[in-house]
C-alpha cells in the first residue's frame, strides 16, 4: 500500500492509473477504523481495479470543538488494517493540503429539506462541512466509485444530491451496516463507551427491530413514541427516533414506498446514530 500525503502526488498517481484504464474506488474516512470501514474496502476491491482510502479528520464537519478534539486518532493501527485488507493507496493529507489558503472549498448548494432534519436539526453546520470535504476529495480523486455506509443514512442522501447537482461521473455505492455481536452498529465512538454501556446499547438496534415488527400493524407515529419510550426506559437520552421517507427524508406515510427508521441517542457523553430500512418497494 502506498501512503500519499500531498494532493499533487495523489493526482499524478491517479492520472497514471486512469491512463492505464484502471477504475478507482474511493473510501473516505475519519480514521479510527473498524470492521465497518473494512467492509467498504472489501466492496471496493470487488468492483474497482484500484482501491483508494483516505484518512482525514475534517475539522469543518464537527460542530463542537470538544468532539473534534476527542475524536480518536489511531493512524498506525489504521494503516496496518488497510494494508492487511489490500487497500492500494492511502491518502493521508494535512488540513493545509485539503484546505489550502486562497482556495474556495465551501459548497454553496441548496440541499432543501435534506440537511434541515434529523442530524441537520441537531448538528448545525455538520452537513455543510461534510459536503465541503467530500466535494474537495472527489475533485482531487475523481473516482469511478464512491463507497459510503448506510450507517450514515442522511449523509448518503446529501452526497447523492451533491453528485447529481454537480453532475459528477462518480457512482455512489451505499454499503450495508456492519454490527457488533449484540447488534450495536459499529462506530469509532463505541470505543468511548464503558463495557457495560456498550452491551446495554444493544437496545438501539433492538428498538429498530421492534419498529420493523410493528410497521404493518401500528401507525408510524405510534411506533416513534413507543421507540423513544423504550430507549428512555433503558436509561439513555434519545435525540430523535423518526420514521422517514428514504428519498426526501420527510415523515413517512402509509403510502411511502421507501421507509427508514433513524435514531440518534446519547449514551452519557457519547452520541450514537443508527437506522434500519423498514420498507423498500422499488416497483
Ligand atoms: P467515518 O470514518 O465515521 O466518517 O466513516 C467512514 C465511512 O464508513 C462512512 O461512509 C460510514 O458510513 C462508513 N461506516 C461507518 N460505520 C459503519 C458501519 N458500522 N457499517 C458500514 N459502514 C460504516
Amino acid at each position: 500500500m502506498r501512503v500519499i500525503k500531498t494532493v499533487e502526488k495523489l493526482q499524478s498517481e491517479i492520472k497514471t492509473l486512469q491512463k492505464q484504464g484502471k477504475t478507482i474506488g474511493f473510501v473516505p474516512t475519519l480514521g479510527a477504523l473498524h470492521e465497518g470501514h473494512m467492509s467498504l474496502i472489501r466492496l471496493s476491491k470487488k468492483s474497482s481495479d484500484v482501491t483508494l482510502a483516505s484518512i482525514f479528520v475534517n475539522p469543518t464537519q464537527f460542530n463542537q470543538a470538544s468532539d473534534l478534539k476527542k475524536y480518536p486518532r489511531t493512524y498506525k493501527k489504521d494503516a496496518d488494517l488497510l494494508k492487511k485488507e489490500g487497500c492500494d493507496i492511502l491518502f493521508y493529507p494535512s488540513t493545509e493540503e485539503v484546505y489550502p489558503k486562497g482556495l474556495k472549498t465551501e459548497v454553496a448548494i441548496d440541499f432543501g429539506h435534506l440537511d434541515k432534519v434529523l442530524e441537520g436539526a441537531f448538528r448545525s453546520g455538520h452537513f455543510e462541512g461534510v459536503a465541503q470535504v467530500v466535494k474537495r476529495l472527489l475533485d482531487i480523486t475523481t473516482p469511478d466509485h464512491l463507497y459510503m455506509g448506510q450507517k450514515d443514512f442522511q449523509q448518503t442522501a446529501i452526497i447523492a444530491h451533491l453528485i447529481e447537482h454537480f453532475k459528477l461521473s462518480t457512482k455512489l455505492i451505499i454499503c450495508p451496516i456492519i454490527r457488533e455481536k449484540h447488534g450495536l452498529a459499529m462506530s469509532s465512538r463505541n470505543e468511548r463507551l464503558k463495557p457495560s454501556q456498550r452491551k446495554k446499547a444493544a437496545i438501539l438496534y433492538e428498538t429498530l427491530l421492534y419498529a420493523n415488527r410493528l410497521k404493518n400493524r401500528k401507525s408510524y407515529k405510534y411506533i416513534e413514541e413507543k421507540a423513544l419510550a423504550r430507549i428512555e426506559a433503558a436509561g439513555f437520552k434519545p435525540e430523535y427516533f423518526k420514521i422517514i421517507n428514504g428519498k426526501n427524508l420527510r415523515a413517512a406515510s402509509a403510502k411511502t414506498k421507501y421507509v427508514v427508521a433513524c435514531l440518534a441517542v446519547w449514551v452519557d457523553d457519547v452520541r450514537l446514530i443508527d437506522n434500519k430500512i423498514l420498507k423498500r418497494d422499488l416497483s
